[in-house]
């Protein structure tokens, strides 16, 4: 008797790889919360300097740049976080931050899409943030740059235009948490993967978008992610 799977789920999403035909799976998600000390401040909280936080969302959040969403059901304040995402290319537990980047395959851009209202009545109350951060189609990104092609980790700017006028605008030195620490972290709880992907945080400025809104935005060296908010579905 063999036994049968009852139906098909969904294979993982694939992201393109800039300048090559490959595409990377995307296994999960972590996402780094409070990560510029702007952000924190205008989120009305500071940054934890002791220990930095992660949330998930799911692989099937995945968008890629270019897209169109319907505005998201359950929430009247949706908002966009421009982030740098780190992709993960080999595996690791217990990471030395030392040798953590050579855990990664490349960087891409993402927006962290938020019910924000969502999240900050969870946060408010002391439960999980799923509702306000996991959500269809609330991970976009664009297309992956190999790490040998980006270099190193600097003073690149990182910054989002909504309709054409700029609205978060910092460099990556501001990160709190730099990428190596936050491999290295990651790690000490979970066996890493490829196609894992890290978002590293959102600087100051984030707001809501409405039906109509688009956002452009990106990191030097690094293609632009763009997203257009369509109406709810
Ligand atoms: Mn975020």
């Amino acid at each position: 008797m063999t036994s049968v799977v009852l139906f098909d789920i969904p294979a993982p999403p694939t992201i393109a790889v800039q300048g090559t035909l490959t595409r990377f799976p995307v296994n999960r998600i972590f996402c780094v919360g409070r990560n510029y000390a702007e952000h924190a401040k205008e989120m009305g909280v500071e940054v934890d300097r002791e220990t930095p936080f992660y949330f998930l969302k799911s692989p099937h959040a995945i968008v890629e740049s270019g897209a169109t969403v319907a505005y998201p059901p359950g929430t009247a304040n949706y908002h966009y976080e421009m982030e740098f995402v780190v992709a993960v290319g080999q595996p690791g537990f217990k990471i030395d931050a030392a040798k953590a980047l050579d855990h990664v395959y490349g960087y891409a851009t993402g927006l962290d899409m938020t019910r924000r209202d969502l999240q900050l009545e969870a946060r408010a109350k002391g439960r999980p943030w799923d509702l306000g951060k996991d959500f269809e189609q609330s991970a976009v990104i664009s297309r992956i740059v190999r790490k040998e092609e980006f270099g190193e980790i600097g003073q690149q700017r990182i910054w989002l235009e909504v309709g054409g006028k700029t609205q978060q605008d910092a460099r990556l030195s501001d990160l709190v948490w730099k990428v190596p620490e936050l491999i290295s972290h990651l790690s000490q709880f979970y066996h890493l993967s490829p196609g894992d992907l890290i978002f590293t945080g959102t600087p100051a400025g984030v707001g809501a978008v409405v039906a109509g809104n688009g956002m452009r935005g990106a990191v030097d060296g690094l293609p632009e992610v763009l997203l257009t908010i369509g109406q709810p579905s």
